[in-house]
């Protein structure tokens, strides 16, 4: 479904991502890890076209999107993205947020819409909060309406930037069983998460990053037992 080619970026001078080839399978969760400031949300953002690349090329599906290409519009309407802080409108009800995109973007009926918005917050259990202010919510309810919200636009991929980085202990749990049962649904996720537990549990591989490049990809069991590199052996040595 994704095919990333050479990717590379720049900031000015400073070379953040470099030589990225990545293949994603439809109906896959990739994990990203790495140190901080190695490039995760940077890759993340280029995928959706938050930030343009300057090297080489991604593949969505049919779509060959390169440093020149004027495609990204369609691209960030095929891929959801959810960040650490919630960016939800303080001034708008839970439901307004949520239907926001697909009425004012995607064009859809009113009824429609909001029928499968209802039908999402219900799965997750928040249709009584409906009509209720992002300020009357916790933390983790809300970060549970920003997965709706980007999931009522029907992406066919879902990117996820330390969504639960920002939350108290507590709320974390809620989030994440949110994003294992999306994956056990077959949807396409791309996640970045510091929670190694739950990066074992749901990926189906895991890439390490290091000064903007991939050093090391596998699958959770290999990479956790028997890291390749020593940067990753270190890396993972401080969450246990
Ligand atoms: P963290 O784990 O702390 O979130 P990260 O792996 O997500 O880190 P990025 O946010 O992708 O790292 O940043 C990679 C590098 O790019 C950093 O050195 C950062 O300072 C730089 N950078 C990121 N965004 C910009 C920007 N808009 N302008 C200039 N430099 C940037
Ligand atoms: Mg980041």
């Amino acid at each position: 479904i994704l095919k990333l080619m050479n990717v590379g970026k720049s900031f000015h001078k400073q070379v953040v991502l470099k030589n990225i080839h990545l293949t994603v399978q439809r109906g896959e969760v990739t994990v990203i890890l790495g140190p901080s400031g190695c490039g995760k949300s940077t890759l993340l953002r280029c995928l959706n076209g938050l930030e343009l690349i300057d090297e080489g090329s991604i593949r969505f599906n049919e779509l060959e999107l390169t440093p020149k290409g004027r495609q990204w519009q369609a691209v960030r309407e095929r891929i959801g993205m959810v960040f650490q802080s919630y960016h939800l409108f303080p001034h708008m009800k839970v439901i307004d947020n949520i239907l926001l995109g697909p009425l004012k973007v995607q064009k859809r009926s009113k009824a429609e819409a909001l029928a499968q918005a209802e039908e999402l917050l219900e799965r997750i259990g928040l249709l009584d909060k409906r009509d209720s202010y992002p300020r009357e919510l916790s933390g983790g309810q809300q970060q549970r309406i920003a997965i709706v919200r980007a999931l009522c636009m029907n992406p066919e991929v879902m990117l996820f930037d330390e969504v639960t980085a920002a939350l108290d202990p507590e709320m974390v749990k809620e989030v994440l069983e949110v994003m294992l049962q999306l994956a056990r649904e077959g949807m396409t996720m791309i996640i970045v998460t510091h929670e190694m537990g739950f990066a074992r549990a749901v990926a189906d591989r895991i890439v390490f990053m290091d000064k903007g490049s991939i050093i090391e990809q596998g699958n959770p069991k290999s990479f956790f037992s028997e890291p390749q590199t020593d940067r990753a052996k270190r890396f993972l040595q401080q969450f246990y």
